[in-house]
């Protein structure tokens, strides 16, 4: 099965010999949750997750990135760059590597969770921490941007949000041709929300669905700029992908949000931590804290009674859980203890009766 731009290049502005830096991105499962649908109480409710973390990176930074390298591949560029939570720059890297550019990764300094860290370093990237945030980072980013020869990679990039809208595109064709009623997912720079949004629209447009969902976006409670209407100096989160204070794609969560009849709402730490509990421990799925955002945001919207019965819901889970061991260590509900090689010891100890 090839990338995300090969299966739907009839929704892409390219030509036949357009050449494509890909790594077979997408295509990921929508994998059904009876546990988190009967948890929310509402009846009826069908809830799909979307599980982006089963990319060639480990996160949907992938769908988009395949279309802005192979740009920047085909408009002559040796260097991209981007300013990253970790997820954007271990895609970038790898992307990279496989179209043969030099990467660039400005980092918010001791911000980024191991797994993502570790891609970057292996993949070859030249990485700079910043005694900064994740905004600041960007601010650089859009200055070493005008070198010679350097592409932006963000999604300030617009080939970056034409990509990720093959996740709505994906969403649609699983669903056997239907929309979701209601579309769940976690926002931080808010270019995911803002691609989902259009490619639904996209898709509905070209006859593929008849209906669009309602778009219900969650940031982080301490860095809810587009919740509290005003950018956040020193945003703070758990959930390090989303902790950005000044979402490049504000308008477009907000046209996402009005235009669908949805929600821009925020979570707790607590709430987004006990979803990643709930769906690691129930559903079977390892996602990433600032993934759980998302299902997080469909308990809270459940408990406002803003979902109707009977609906299917959709949320996407942005990123593998593996990129971050130490939150899943810290969070990890199960004890390990050391004992010797005895089998009656340790049946003893697990109540087992031998
Ligand atoms: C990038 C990222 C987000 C936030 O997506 P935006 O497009 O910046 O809103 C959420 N979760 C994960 C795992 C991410 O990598």
């Amino acid at each position: 099965m090839s990338g995300v731009i090969e299966r739907y290049r009839s929704f892409f502005d390219i030509n036949a010999q357009f050449p494509i830096v890909t790594l077979n991105e997408g295509n990921t499962p929508l994998i059904q949750a009876p546990a988190i649908a009967s948890k929310t109480n509402v009846p009826g409710l069908q809830v799909f997750l979307k599980f982006e973390g089963l990319n060639p990176t480990g996160s949907f930074k992938d769908r988009g990135m395949t279309y802005a390298v192979s740009q920047a591949k085909a408009q002559g560029a040796t260097h991209i760059i981007c300013a990253s939570t970790g997820n954007t720059s271990a895609s970038a890297a790898a992307y990279g590597a496989r179209a043969q550019l030099k990467t660039l990764i400005i980092l918010p300094e001791g911000k980024v969770a191991l797994g993502k860290l570790s891609q970057a370093i292996l993949y070859g990237a030249d990485i700079v921490e910043i005694t900064g945030n994740f905004d600041q980072a960007l601010d650089v980013v859009r200055i070493l941007g005008k070198a010679q020869g350097v592409a932006i990679v963000n999604s300030i990039n617009p080939f970056r949000i034409e990509g990720q809208k093959t996740g709505a595109f994906e969403v649609c064709d699983q669903l056997g041709g239907k929309a979701p009623d209601y579309h769940f997912i976690p926002v931080g720079n808010a270019g995911n929300i803002t691609a989902y949004w259009l490619g639904y629209k996209a898709y509905h447009a070209a006859g593929r669905i008849q209906s669009l969902p309602k778009m219900f976006g969650y940031e982080a409670e301490g860095s809810a700029a587009i919740v509290k209407g005003h950018k956040i100096e020193n945003p703070e989160t758990l959930a390090t992908a989303i902790r950005i204070g000044n979402p490049a794609s504000w308008q477009g969560a907000e046209a996402a949000r009005d235009e669908s009849g949805g929600k821009i709402d925020c979570v707790t730490d607590d709430e987004i931590v006990a979803a990643y509990q709930f769906l690691a421990s129930k559903e079977g799925i390892f996602c990433e804290p600032a993934s759980a955002a998302s299902v997080a945001g469909l308990f809270k919207a459940c408990s406002q009674n803003l979902v109707a019965q009977n609906s299917v819901v959709t949320c996407v889970l942005t990123g593998n859980g593996l990129k971050d061991p130490d939150n899943a260590i810290r969070f990890g509900k199960s004890e390990k203890i050391t004992l010797p090689p005895d089998p009656q010891q340790i049946a003893t100890h697990l109540g087992l009766t031998l």
